[in-house]
């Protein structure tokens, strides 16, 4: 396996006392697509706005390219490398779909390196170039998650945490997603997590998979076992 780019250790967050995670030891390798799988209210989300700075962690580390960023501004791990898509796209929903990509690109200060990620983004999502001109609140959901990806692609991130992306969306457009996912592998040399629910279309495109419950981690390894529906409800 390839060097760790992310390492989390001994991990935990949550709100006012209650603990959501505990005791989290994860790592994301170089170039790997970490799947993270697991029920409603196992702690995903937290676990990954504690990662990516959005909740201060009341224990453990968080460790990037070797250094300690632990509780970081997420401006400051955006400017070096780490970006976040949330839930629900957190687009500009008044601003054009151009407008958008560009203030994806605010930490990014070299216009050709802007424009070589916009090209990038344009091909891997060739309707945001038809509808650049297009106010993104007009979109639809899968547009959305499109333009929210496309964002966070646009100041070449080392690594992208995508928060749940298929979720609400038709399962052809899940699909265009995922397959997004290996494209944004090659095309921008990122390092992946995605956190999931949505198990059928996420488990392929996945190198490894955690599964979360009640905060805690309950599996690591291989996706392939939990293709096997009776493994899956053991662990879920
Ligand atoms: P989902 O798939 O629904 O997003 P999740 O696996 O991401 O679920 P979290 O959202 O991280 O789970 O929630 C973990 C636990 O923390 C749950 O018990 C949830 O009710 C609780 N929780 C989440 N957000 C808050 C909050 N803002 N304040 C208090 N408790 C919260």
């Amino acid at each position: 396996m390839s060097e760790p780019i992310l390492q989390v250790r001994g991990l935990v967050a949550g709100y006012g006392k209650k603990k959501a995670v505990h005791g989290i030891e994860l790592t994301l390798h170089k170039g790997e697509t970490l799947l993270i799988l697991g029920h409603n209210g196992a702690g995903k989300t937290t676990l990954m706005q504690s990662i990516f700075g959005l909740i201060p962690p009341m224990a453990g580390q968080v460790r990037y390219e070797g250094r300690d960023i632990t509780g970081r501004n997420p401006a400051l791990n955006v400017a070096d490398g780490i970006a976040f898509v949330p839930q629900g796209h957190g687009i500009f929903a008044s601003l054009t779909v151009r407008d958008n990509l560009e203030l994806g690109a605010f930490v990014e200060g070299d216009r050709a390196k802007v424009a070589r990620h916009l090209d990038d983004v344009f091909s891997m999502f060739p309707i945001l170039k038809e509808r650049e001109n297009q106010i993104a609140g007009t979109f639809s959901g899968g547009q959305k998650q499109m333009l929210a990806i496309g964002m966070a692609l646009m100041h070449g991130p080392r690594v992208l945490i995508l928060d749940e992306p298929s979720i609400g969306l038709a399962p052809n457009l899940v699909d265009r997603v995922m397959k997004s996912v290996a494209e944004i592998k090659t095309r921008f040399d990122a390092s992946i997590i995605i956190v999931e629910q949505n198990v059928k279309y996420s488990l392929p495109v996945a190198d490894r998979a955690v599964v979360l419950k009640t905060g805690g981690i309950v599996y690591e390894g291989a996706p392939a076992p939990l293709m096997d529906h009776k493994k899956l409800i053991e662990f879920f």
